[in-house]
């Protein structure tokens, strides 16, 4: 049966940066739960960050992504550790397709806010979604919930 990478939050678990959740509730997450198809990651925690946590967002600089907190520190690298942690998931469960927290950045997948801490969005994805879609794992957000589950049902 085909699992599926979910965001860590959307379970109901306290590991946004400001120590609350996402919680997500639909009836078919609730029955993919119960089949033991989810396969569950917060990748900023997976990537060594702890919760609370200083928010931060993406700086595009040239061709270079860089993940700043609010005061300024960089924390790309632990952004990045925690996305390869979530590919190393997928390669280990074959899993080939992610529901993902839209607009974070590290699982936003088509918006992230713009690196001016102004709770402005701009068209983006997050270092996470990035690297899975890099590996061919298609990655979806509540926003396009019903189309994920319509292709796992085709699927
Ligand atoms: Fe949720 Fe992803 Fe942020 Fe973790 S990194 S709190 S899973 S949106």
């Amino acid at each position: 049966m085909e699992k599926i990478l979910i965001s860590s939050c959307f379970l109901g678990n306290k590991v946004r940066y400001d120590g609350g959740d996402n919680l997500l509730t639909h009836t078919t997450l609730t029955a993919w739960k119960k089949e033991q198809r989810l396969v569950v990651i917060c990748p900023e925690l997976a990537g060594g960050l702890t919760t609370p946590r200083a928010p931060a967002e993406i700086r595009i600089i040239g061709e270079k992504i860089i993940v700043k907190t609010i005061m300024g520190h960089d924390v790309t690298h632990a952004f990045e550790q925690g996305a390869n942690q979530a590919l190393l998931l997928c390669q280990k469960h074959n899993i080939r397709y992610a529901l993902l927290k839209e607009s974070s950045p590290s699982c936003g997948s088509s918006s992230i806010y713009n690196g001016q801490f102004n709770q402005q969005k701009i068209p983006g994805q997050g270092v996470t979604t990035t690297i899975l879609r890099a590996n061919g794992i298609k990655v979806f957000s509540e926003k396009n919930l019903a189309e994920l589950i319509s292709e796992l049902t085709l699927s």
